[in-house]
C-alpha cells in the first residue's frame, strides 16, 4: 500500500495566487486523493481496470459539473477546476483524466451546447457522477485531422440513424452517455448526439494493452444504425466550430493536468531521497541528486504558472487557440521532462509501479499526445506567431499566409 507524502512543492508560494474557495477545492480533492485514491490505484493500474470502488466518493466531491452553473453543477473556477484535475493528477493521472473526460468535455458539451431539456436532465446527475459520459470525436481513420470525421448521421422519421467507428474513446465501454460526433449526411456539417446506455446500435469494446493511464478504460466504439431521437440531437452544435468551443475550454484543463503528474513524481522523489541511504549518506546529500530535484521542481513552477495565466486568460474572455495550444504542448513537453528525471532519482525503484513514479511516468506519455498532439499543438501556437499554417500540406506546394 503506499502512503502518498506530503504536499511540498511550492517553492514560488504559488498558492497565494488562488482564491479562498480555489484552495478549498484544492484541499478537498488532495485529501480524497491521498487517502483514497493513492492506497489502492497502482493495483487497479497493474490490472488494467477501473476503479469503480471510487466512484461514491467522486460523487461527493463537488467537482463533476467542472466550471458549469446551475442545474446541480458547482461552477467551480476555471483554476479551481484546474487544481480538480493537478490533485487527481498527483496522486494518479487516470483518474485526472476520467476527470477531464466526463467533467470537461462530455458533461461540458451538454450544459455549453445542449437544449434546455437536455440540460435539466442530464446535468444533475452528470454533475454529479450519478451519471458518467464519454465523448467519442476521434476515428480509427481520424485522429489529428478530427474535422474530417466521416461517421455518418442520416436523417429519418422522428431522429436520426448513426453509423461509423470511434477509437480511443474514454469510459465508452461502461459509461451511461456517450457524446458522438457524426456528420450530417445532408449538410456535410459535424453534429453531436446523446447516445445512451442500451442504445441495441452502440457498442464498446475496451481497448487492451495500453502502457498508459490504463485504469482508464478506451473503448473502440461500433454505431449500426444507431437511432437516436430529435430531441437527443445536440442543438447548439451546427458544424466543427462548436466543437472547438468545448475543446478551448478542455485543453486548459489538459494544460493543468501534466502539472500534476510532474507534481506527485516530485514528491515521491523528494522524500525519497531523504529516506534512501547510499555510501553511507541520504541520496539527497550528492549533488547530482540535488540538481535534478531542482530542476523538476522548477520546471514545475513554470508549467503552473503557464496553465494559470491561460485559465485567467480564458476567464477574463481573451484566450486564443493559439495560446491554449502553446500552454499544452510546452506543459506536456516540460512533464515528460520532469517525470523522466524523477524515473531516474528512484534508480530501480523508479521503473515499479507501487512508487508510482514509473506510472507518472508511463501516464504522461498519453498526455503528451491525446486533446492534440504535441505536434499539432505546437503548429498551432506556430501559426498563431508566423501567421502562417504549416499542419496541412499547401496544395499548391506554395505557402499560404494569412492575413
Ligand atoms: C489515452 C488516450 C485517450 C484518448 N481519449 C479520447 C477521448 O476520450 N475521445 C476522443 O475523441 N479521442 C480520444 N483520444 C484520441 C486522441 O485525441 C488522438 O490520439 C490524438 O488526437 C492523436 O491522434 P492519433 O492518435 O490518431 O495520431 P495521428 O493523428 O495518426 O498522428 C500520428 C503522429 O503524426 C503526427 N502528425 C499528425 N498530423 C501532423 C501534422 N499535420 N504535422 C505534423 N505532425 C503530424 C502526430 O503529432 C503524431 O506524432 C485519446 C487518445 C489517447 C492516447
Amino acid at each position: 500500500m503506499t502512503v502518498f507524502p506530503p504536499a511540498k512543492h511550492d517553492a514560488l508560494g504559488l498558492e497565494e495566487l488562488l482564491t479562498p474557495e480555489e484552495r478549498e477545492v484544492r484541499d478537498r480533492v488532495r485529501r480524497f486523493a491521498e487517502t483514497e485514491i493513492a492506497p489502492i490505484i497502482a493495483d487497479y493500474w497493474e490490472r488494467a481496470e477501473f476503479p469503480f470502488p471510487l466512484v461514491p466518493g467522486f460523487q461527493k466531491l463537488g467537482i463533476g459539473g467542472g466550471n458549469l452553473k446551475g442545474y446541480g453543477c458547482q461552477g467551480l473556477s476555471i483554476v479551481g477546476a484546474g487544481m480538480a484535475a493537478i490533485e487527481l493528477g498527483r496522486v494518479d493521472g487516470s483518474c485526472s483524466t476520467f476527470f477531464l473526460v466526463h467533467s470537461f468535455l462530455a458533461t461540458l458539451t451538454v450544459g455549453l451546447l445542449g437544449s434546455e431539456e437536455q440540460k435539466r436532465e442530464l446535468l444533475p446527475d452528470m454533475g454529479n457522477f450519478r451519471k458518467v459520459g464519454c465523448w467519442a470525436l476521434t476515428e480509427p481513420s481520424n485522429g489529428s485531422d478530427a474535422s474530417a470525421l466521416q461517421t455518418t448521421a442520416r436523417r429519418v422519421e422522428g431522429g436520426w440513424v448513426l453509423n461509423g467507428r470511434k477509437r480511443w474513446i474514454g469510459n465508452a465501454p461502461w459509461c451511461d452517455i456517450a457524446i458522438i460526433w457524426a456528420r450530417n449526411s445532408e449538410s456535410g456539417q459535424v453534429n453531436a448526439f446523446i447516445v445512451r446506455k442500451g442504445n441495441p446500435g452502440y457498442s464498446a469494446k475496451k481497448m487492451e494493452n495500453k502502457i498508459a493511464l490504463r485504469c482508464v478504460q478506451n473503448g473502440d466504439i461500433t454505431l449500426t444504425d444507431c437511432f437516436v431521437p430529435d430531441s437527443d440531437r445536440i442543438p447548439g452544435v451546427a458544424s466543427f466550430n462548436d466543437t472547438n468551443k468545448v475543446l478551448a475550454i478542455s485543453r486548459i484543463m489538459v494544460a493543468w493536468q501534466p502539472v500534476g503528474l510532474a507534481l506527485g513524481a516530485y514528491d515521491m522523489c523528494a522524500r525519497y531521497l531523504q529516506q534512501r541511504r547510499q555510501f553511507g549518506a541520504p541520496l539527497a546529500s550528492f549533488q547530482l541528486m540535488q540538481e535534478k530535484l531542482q530542476r523538476m521542481l522548477a520546471n514545475i513552477q513554470a508549467m503552473w504558472l503557464m496553465a494559470y495565466r491561460l485559465s485567467k486568460l480564458y476567464e477574463a474572455g481573451k484566450m486564443t487557440h493559439e495560446q491554449a495550444s502553446l500552454v499544452k504542448a510546452w506543459n506536456t513537453l516540460r512533464g515528460r521532462e520532469v517525470v523522466a528525471l524523477g524515473r531516474e532519482l528512484l534508480g530501480g525503484n523508479g521503473i515499479l509501479s507501487e512508487f508510482l513514479v514509473a506510472k507518472a511516468f508511463a501516464d504522461m506519455e498519453a498526455y503528451y499526445s491525446y486533446e492534440g498532439t504535441y505536434e499539432v499543438n505546437a503548429l498551432v501556437a506556430g501559426r498563431g506567431v508566423t501567421g502562417i499554417s504549416a499542419i496541412k500540406p499547401p496544395r499548391s506546394g506554395r505557402v499560404q499566409v494569412q492575413a
